[in-house]
């Protein structure tokens, strides 16, 4: 059996941490790290949307906006949105949508902000369970909180959450994975790669196991931040 990189089991996700009300000035706020990926969201709103013809009079809509540190990877990344982080702010937007009960807010919109502080592969799936918690932080009603994380398939193993040395060995394959744990619902599922479909099942169960271990640890943040803000 082969070993992965940093000594994990197949199974083993990296070090989480999570916190909640991380920004004052935000309606709701979160910072979620795994391993050495940190992401932090930032809500705003409900509120007046801005150019009023993108308003919805049955309900809210949704705006979410992803990037990434210039100093947040070795080499640094250039400032401001590029085609993927254009890409992975609907791709988060997406996985979130399915979990906030946007009719009880016509005419408003949802903002989200997703700062990646430091990326070692999994920001997009770190960026959704943060912003989950701060929608939860901000009030949103909400039908469940939406935890994530990848699988994959590397050395022709199926593993979860993938460090970015995992990510870039020959052949991988990755799944980004998102996972409303209460109501058992998957709200992203996206396949870098190609493996076979029994691995594929196994993939899919290991990951939404995975992400009901995320959901107590954001549960548990939650908590905290109610417990000593004593509101
Ligand atoms: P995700 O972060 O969700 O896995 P990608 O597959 O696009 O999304 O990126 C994988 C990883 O590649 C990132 O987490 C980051 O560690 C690294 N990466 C992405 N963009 C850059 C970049 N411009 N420069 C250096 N590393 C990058």
């Amino acid at each position: 059996m082969s070993e992965r990189p940093d000594g994990r089991k197949f199974d083993e996700m990296r070090p989480i941490e999570a916190k909640v009300g991380v920004i004052e000035q935000a309606d709701g706020s979160a910072m979620f790290k795994i391993g050495k990926t940190i992401a932090i969201a930032g809500v705003y709103g409900p509120k007046q949307v801005h150019p009023k013809h993108l308003e919805d009079p049955e309900k809210a809509i949704l705006r979410c906006y992803y990037d990434m540190y210039s100093f947040s990877v070795p080499e640094r990344e250039r400032p401001g949105p590029d085609r993927r982080s254009i890409e992975l702010s609907m791709v988060i937007k997406n996985a979130l949508l399915p979990a906030v009960f946007v009719k009880e807010y016509p005419k408003s919109q949802i903002e989200i902000f997703v700062s990646i502080i430091q990326a070692d592969a999994g920001t997009r799936c770190a960026a959704i369970s943060a912003a989950s918690m701060a929608l939860a932080d901000a009030g949103i009603a909400m039908k469940d909180i939406v935890s994530s994380v990848a699988v994959g398939h590397v050395n022709n193993k199926v593993v979860v959450d993938l460090n970015k040395e995992e990510e870039d060995v020959e052949g991988t394959t990755d799944i980004p994975l998102a996972y409303m744990p209460r109501m058992k619902k998957i709200t992203l599922l996206q396949l870098d790669g190609k493996m076979p479909k029994d691995k594929l099942r196994e993939a899919i169960a290991l990951g939404t196991k995975s992400c009901e271990k995320i959901y107590e640890v954001q549960k548990k943040a939650l908590k905290d931040r109610y417990n000593t803000s004593g509101e």
